[in-house]
């Protein structure tokens, strides 16, 4: 029977949904497909497809054939779910390559990760850099013999003696085996992740090998695995292995520990390519490294970790870049608030926090009878603020601000830098309002905090519309709560005019929110500012207003969070920037250098008249010859240099050197002052250039 086509409905980049008849392969109806001229039914090239989607959603190989009449989908390789059987395919070959080199390593598990792969492995002794490259040959090796994936049922007992000498692999098929029959989950390999849970969701009563088979028939090798996979090794385009680190079992601390291998691998060499030169300029940008270099903050393992401190240069930032929120929050109508660090723990259970978040938030300390513990959020101090007094219908909205100091337990692992701590400072607040002011309220909070990321030069975003998981247990309130609370969001989300991205199960357990994800200057998306509606809190401290019929009322609480946290914010900053602030930011916003000692003096009362004006300036006095201080000012990103010689002595000048090497000289003093003033009080995001001031006279050598 051939193979019948209908145009996908109503989708931007359409799909073609084929007909899969009984006892054959999707590969015969893409192949028809092709043949009739279908697009997007290509088996080939970069956005060729690997796998199918069947009716169920469940992805499914190319060449195992159907039980029973089915549509499906095609997958491009290039596609999200494409691009994670490619990567997982990866892993397989890496696993291959590995049990041929070092043939008494015992496999533990393999799934795809953003932008790539790892496999776990128990090898007899750690892997050496060179290890990496004789497999990543033998890996090139491997997709050249272009083995296929053959995939083949096994029943459980079949499977524990074909892996007898695997004991990860029998402890995988005892948390899979004997489930019910249920259809896959696209996208869930049996390396899925790590607990129990997930693991059973992957069980269904079959469990699959998949053999690696040469053109000749032979067999190469095999994984316990449910798929789907390649056709080939031959259609893994380009690959690379990162680097290894040490990994537990099953993710637990109390398990053997293993060796994690980590590759890449994308549907072209050309985007390999571009992956590592992105990965190259990030790690350029990299805060840690250039928090260290700017002698912004550092992180003092007597602290602990992800507890940060920040040095003079670092407090300025903070200090401008608080300054300017405190203001933004006066002019749009705060009022500013402050409650301390720690609470009796009974407030964290009125709130919901307790105890299902115990687990991120740091343990209990015993004092006086009662347990202590760290705040991790400041609402539930906002809300006794609300509720110490009564409340009359004309005070709301009522708009509390603080910057709150949050902890939060972080596993280890997870900490990183300034973008993941364990203690932040928040620019938190919470709106209380009557229902019928909240859709106001949002879209108010929503335009304000895309407007204070504008103004520190963040501009490409797009929001994400985060809402319950009806099936879980860890949202509270009604269900027609949560609607109306998700309609206010969605619409005051919409009426930005900004990309909204749904992120179902995404949710606070007390409400829906709104999310601003960022684009930095190359491109990484970041989570940003929130605005999260909450109808379960006021019930929880029962906040009451009083209507304007006299009645008692329960008002709306809307929390938003700017920036995230300051912290968090000032580690985007840094990468955005690459380091180099915007002159209003920068800790140093000029440096005066003298082309010899004989003009330092004049440089200091230049100085004194700069800091007059409000500018951070300092004169590099130091006994090192002037271009390389030219070199220490560029290294430290100053956005105004200013050069002086005897010649500008003479003429009460200096001349202007900017961040990309141009130049302007002789510009008289009071010129330059102003110039400088101007550029800083307008808030310009872009580095200073000669261009922004006249014209510039090219480098000087
Ligand atoms: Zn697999
Ligand atoms: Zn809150």
């Amino acid at each position: 029977m051939s193979s019948s086509v209908a145009p996908a409905a109503a989708q931007p980049d359409p799909r073609p949904t084929l007909t899969v008849a009984a006892g054959t392969t999707p590969r015969a109806a893409l192949e028809s497909a092709a043949a009739a001229g279908v697009a997007g039914s290509d088996v080939n090239g970069p956005s060729g497809a690997v796998v199918v989607r069947d009716s169920a959603g469940a992805l499914r190989d190319l060449d195992v054939p159907f039980e029973t009449e089915d549509t499906v989908e095609p997958v491009a390789i290039d596609s999200p779910d494409g691009l994670n059987v490619l990567r997982h395919s990866t892993a397989h070959v890496m696993a291959q390559a590995v049990q041929e080199l070092f043939p008494n390593t015992l496999l533990g598990i393999g799934p795809p990760v953003e932008n790539g792969f790892y496999y776990d492995f128990l090898p007899s002794r750690p892997f050496t850099p060179e290890d990496l490259s004789a497999i990543e040959k033998k890996m090139t090796e491997i997709i050249k013999a272009a083995q296929r994936f053959s995939r083949r049922e096994i029943a459980d007992d079949d499977a524990r003696s074909e892996l007898a000498h695997e004991k990860f692999k029998l402890e995988l098929i005892g948390l899979k085996g004997g489930g019910e029959a249920d259809s896959p989950e696209a996208g869930n390999y049996t390396a899925s992740e790590l607990d129990a849970e997930e693991a059973s969701q992957v069980g269904g009563g079959r469990l699959t090998m998949y053999d690696n088979v040469n053109k000749d028939g032979s067999l190469a090798w095999t994984d316990l695995c449910r798929g789907p996979h390649l056709p080939t090794t031959r259609r893994i385009p380009a690959f690379k292995l990162m680097r290894t680190a040490a990994a537990y079992w099953r993710g637990d601390q109390k398990n053997e520990q293993l060796q994690r291998i980590y590759g890449t691998a994308w549907p072209s060499k050309d985007a390999l390519k571009e992956y590592l030169n992105r990965l190259e300029e990030a790690a350029k940008r990299d805060h840690r490294k250039l928090g260290v270099e700017l002698d912004l903050f550092s992180f003092p393992d007597e602290l602990g970790s992800g507890l940060a401190v920040f040095h003079p240069k670092g407090g300025i930032l903070r200090r401008e870049l608080e300054g300017y929120v405190r203001q933004r929050h006066i002019d749009e109508g705060f009022d500013f608030v402050n409650t301390p660090h720690i609470s009796k723990d009974g407030l964290f259970h009125t709130s919901g926090h307790l105890p299902y978040y115990a687990d991120t938030m740091f343990p209990p300390m015993d004092l006086e009878g009662s347990e202590y513990r760290l705040k991790a959020m400041n609402c539930p101090m906002h809300n006794l603020i609300y509720r110490s007094r009564g409340r009359s219908y004309r005070e709301l909205p009522l708009r509390l601000f603080e910057f709150g100091s949050v902890y939060r337990y972080e596993m280890s692992g997870v900490v990183h830098g300034l973008t993941r701590v364990r203690g932040m400072t928040q620019d938190d607040s919470h709106t209380y309002c009557t229902p019928e002011q909240a859709p106001g309220e949002i879209k108010l909070l929503l335009n304000f905090l895309l407007g204070l990321l504008r103004d520190f030069g963040l501009d490409d975003f797009y929001l994400e519309l985060s809402t319950r998981d009806p099936n879980s247990d860890k949202f509270i309130g009604s269900d027609s709560d949560w609607e109306t609370a998700t309609a206010v969001l969605e619409q005051a989300a919409l009426d930005t005019g900004l990309e909204l991205v749904p992120d179902p199960g995404g949710a606070a357990f007390y409400g829906p929110k709104v999310s601003v994800q960022a684009r930095d200057a190359i491109g990484r998306t970041w989570q940003m500012s929130t605005v999260q509606y909450d109808f379960n809190q006021p019930a929880r401290f029962e906040l009451e207003y009083q209507s304007s019929d006299g009645s008692r009322q329960q008002p709306v609480m809307i929390h938003s969070a700017k920036f995230g946290s300051i912290e968090r914010f000032i580690g985007v900053l840094t990468e955005h920037y690459a380091g180099a602030f915007p002159a209003w930011l920068a800790p140093v916003q000029a440096i005066a250098i003298p082309v010899s000692d004989d003009q330092i003096d004049y440089l200091l009362d230049v100085a004194a008249t700069l800091k007059k004006a409000g500018i951070r300036v300092e004169v590099d006095a130091s006994s090192e010859r002037m271009q390389k201080k030219i070199r220490s000012a560029q290294q430290a990103k100053v956005p105004f240099m200013l050069i002086a010689g005897a010649q500008d002595v003479d003429n009460r000048a200096v001349s202007f050197r900017y961040r990309d090497g141009e130049q302007r000289n002789g510009v008289p003093i009071e010129q330059a002052v102003a110039e400088i003033a101007d550029f800083v009080a307008r808030r310009v995001n872009s580095s200073p250039t000669a261009a922004d001031f006249g014209a510039g006279t090219g480098p000087r050598s």
